[in-house]
């Protein structure tokens, strides 16, 4: 039988890869708790600060909470009276930073390792097309700053509800299974991974089949994070933010980075290597130059900095490195697939379970972008360490095969 819908372009993701990412966005591992994300957003003295979604109390791990972190930084900044002020990084953190610093009179110099702008936004063309490899949907809408934005741009966005997918295999899951798992997660013991309380409820189950729980696992949590649930805190894993209100915007999150940046004294392929605190100023150093300033913003991503990517001098405060210690990253990687021809149910948003157990993936009809028919996949969990191999092509043909098999099984 003929293979309908020929694939036509594809774009994969490498976040988990990426040096300047080591993931996809922060998580609370066992050991912490969300005052962690707020000590790691304290400042420094009165010339460093540390932003980022990682430093959100209750938005992280999304583009508006590191915008509005970025805001705040900018703002405690430019109230110390610094005249220049170094940003690390060209991200939505570092962008709102420099943008606010500039609104306020501050010249603000952004240092960004990267050839590009947006960080863990990632526009990509396929075949034509603009689309997201990182962030893509403005999530909370209601209360997102951001989308205030989009919405003054007069951007075009499109409402996803992710509490209704189409699960095109397997059985949806079951109601109540996830009120019952909030509760366990929420009273679990100081210090419980998720792993703790799964293993719990997998020994007395109750009305719950065991493939049941193991299917709501691997959609909600598994699927929400990219992370070792045995890492992943059970009480503070399960964070805030998908299906309060998700639209993504067409055309990608270029358009907003884009506006940001404009007029920005932005200097790309500029890695900060080194980051000195003097009496009166600091020194930030690339591979081949310093930067002076009077003071300094870091967005870089929790794994960046836990893996000491930056040299502090002095190092940064016990409370600091104790926070970064606490929280993590997880991995959610994206394939965007056009094709010449649809061949899928309408519907918006699809689950996939399988090929295997424990095998999941997400994904976003974004046809209507500019009426070529395209996907955007979502894939988590460990089955990546065999998907996500090889060259992009064949992660996107094998990425293809899945969403495929799960429509022929219909
Ligand atoms: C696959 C994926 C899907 C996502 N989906 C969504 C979504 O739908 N909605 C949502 O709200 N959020 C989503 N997110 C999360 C969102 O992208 C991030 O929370 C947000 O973009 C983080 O912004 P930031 O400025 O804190 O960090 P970043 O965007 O990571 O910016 C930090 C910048 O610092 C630079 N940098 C790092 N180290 C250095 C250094 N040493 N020197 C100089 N520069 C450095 C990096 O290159 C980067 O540009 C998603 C993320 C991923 C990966």
């Amino acid at each position: 039988m003929a293979v309908r819908g020929r694939l036509v372009g594809s774009a994969v993701s490498h976040w988990g890869a990426d040096p300047w990412a080591g993931g996809s966005w922060s998580l609370i591992g066992r050991h912490g708790t969300p005052r962690d994300r707020t000590t790691l957003g304290t400042p420094v003295g009165d010339r460093l600060r540390l932003a980022g979604e990682a430093t959100h109390p209750t938005r992280a791990g999304m583009t508006h909470g590191a915008y509005e972190q970025g805001l705040a930084a900018a703002a405690w900044a430019a109230d110390l009276g610094h005249a220049r002020v170094a940003v690390v990084g060209a991200g939505m953190a570092g962008l709102a930073a420099g943008r606010a610093l500039a609104e306020r009179g501050v010249e603000a110099v952004i240092w960004e390792a990267r050839d590009r702008i947006g960080g863990r936004t990632a526009g990509v063309d396929v075949g034509g097309g603009a689309f997201d490899l990182g962030a893509n949907w403005l999530q909370q809408y209601d209360e997102n700053v951001l989308a205030r934005l989009a919405e003054k741009l007069g951007l075009t966005m499109v409402i996803t509800d992710f509490n209704d997918p189409l699960v095109l295999n397997g059985e949806p899951v079951p109601d109540g299974l996830e009120d019952e798992l909030r509760d366990r997660l929420a009273a679990a013991a100081p210090g419980a991974s998720m792993t703790d309380v799964l293993d719990d409820l997998l020994r007395a189950p109750g009305r719950w089949t065991p493939a049941e729980i193991h299917r709501f696992v691997d959609a909600e949590i598994v699927m929400d994070t990219g992370a070792p649930l045995s890492w992943l805190s059970a009480r503070h894993g399960f964070e805030p933010g998908v299906g309060e209100g998700d639209r993504w915007i067409v055309g990608g999150y270029r358009l907003l980075t884009g506006h940001l940046a404009d007029g920005l004294d932005v200097r790309l392929n500029r890695p900060v290597r080194r980051i000195r605190v003097e009496p009166d100023g600091v020194v930030v150093s690339g591979d081949d130059a310093d930067l002076r300033a009077d003071a300094v913003v870091v967005t870089a991503p929790v794994p960046v900095l836990a893996a000491d990517g930056i040299a502090f001098e002095p190092p940064l405060p016990q409370a600091h490195r104790t926070a970064l210690s606490h929280l993590g990253a997880g991995r959610v990687e994206k394939v965007v697939l056009r094709f010449d021809e649809r061949f899928w149910p309408e519907h918006g948003y699809y689950r996939v379970h399988g090929p295997a157990d424990t095998c999941m993936s997400e994904w976003l009809d974004a046809t209507v972008a500019d009426g070529t028919p395209t996907l955007v996949g979502l894939f988590a969990g460990s089955w990546l360490d065999t998907l996500w191999t090889g060259p992009d092509a064949d992660i996107a043909s094998r990425a293809a095969g899945v969403f495929r098999a799960a429509v022929a099984d219909r």
